[in-house]
């Protein structure tokens, strides 16, 4: 039987690309949206067409009830889980300076990109302890997928960039705690990429590319993420936990 991949926020963007790209390496997907259901349908569509199963889920990751049926639709639909990938996130509403960072924006903020990871992590990790103890999951992986966020500050998002930095540590504490399980957990660092995302400030980045923003002077693709993540989930990375790798054109290399 296929291992199983659960990929948060896979009906657009980089969550469709990781999908796609497990696919071609052999998973089967959990397909996970919130809002967007065509979307993922859409999705799931493309996986088919790698002649690998998908199922659809419906669930907010912000919602800790709507994670755990998240994780039991997994069990019942494959009966297992071999890779959970937290990738649903979100940005701000409105880009606001942290003067002015409004309570709720930083609550939604949050809640989507650490909370729900984080407890989402919990109950699939439980689930990945008792899958490898009894042999139906030979190896399992967890990836994060964080953001240059993470380490480099916008004043016009604090919310995003704690909740990444967050995510970032969360990566290292899951890390440590399920080693002597077997599971690795590690952490894709994403630079400037191409999304509905990154739709609003598309021209800004165009000339801060251009100007040399990144050594490779490119927009990064969803597709660039979603082969790093297929090389951890292909065993390509089976020393390496609590890492975070760059997928960012080399943004956080330090120049004079
Ligand atoms: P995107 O194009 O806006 O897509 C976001 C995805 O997350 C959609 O599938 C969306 O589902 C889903 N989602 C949002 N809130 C959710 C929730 N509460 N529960 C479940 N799913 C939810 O974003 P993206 O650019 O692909 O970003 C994906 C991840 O990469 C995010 O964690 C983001 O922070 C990170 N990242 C992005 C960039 C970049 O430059 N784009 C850079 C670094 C890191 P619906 O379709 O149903 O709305």
């Amino acid at each position: 039987m296929a291992p199983v991949a659960l990929v948060t926020g896979s009906s657009r963007g980089i969550g469709r690309a990781i999908a796609c790209c497990l696919a071609d390496a052999g998973y089967d997907i959990v397909v996970n949206y919130e809002k967007n259901r065509d979307a993922a349908k859409q999705t799931a569509g493309e996986i088919r067409k790698r002649n690998r199963r998908p199922r659809i889920c419906g669930a907010s990751v912000a919602v800790p009830e709507e994670s755990r049926r998240l994780v039991e639709f997994t069990m019942e639909a494959f009966g297992r889980i071999d890779l959970l990938v937290n990738n649903a996130g979100i940005a701000p509403r409105a880009r606001a300076d942290i003067l002015e960072t409004t309570p709720e924006s930083y609550d939604e903020v949050l809640d989507t990109n650490l909370k729900g990871p984080y407890f989402l992590t919990q109950l699939a990790a439980t689930r990945m302890i008792q899958l490898t103890g009894n042999g139906i999951v030979p190896k399992a992986r967890i990836v994060n997928i964080t953001s240059i966020s993470a380490f480099a500050g916008s004043t016009s998002r604090g919310e995003y960039c704690v909740s990444k930095a967050g995510l970032s540590m969360m990566t290292m504490l899951f890390a440590v705690r399920l080693a002597e399980h077997g599971i690795t957990v590690n952490e894709i660092q994403p630079g400037i990429i191409r999304t509905d995302m990154t739709g609003p400030v598309r021209k800004n980045y165009d000339r801060r590319i251009a100007e040399g923003l990144t050594p490779i002077r490119r927009w990064g693709v969803p597709e660039d993420v979603g082969k790093a993540v297929a090389a951890v989930a292909l065993g390509y990375f089976d020393f390496t936990t609590g890492a975070a790798i760059p997928v960012d054109g080399g943004f956080h290399l330090r120049r004079l």
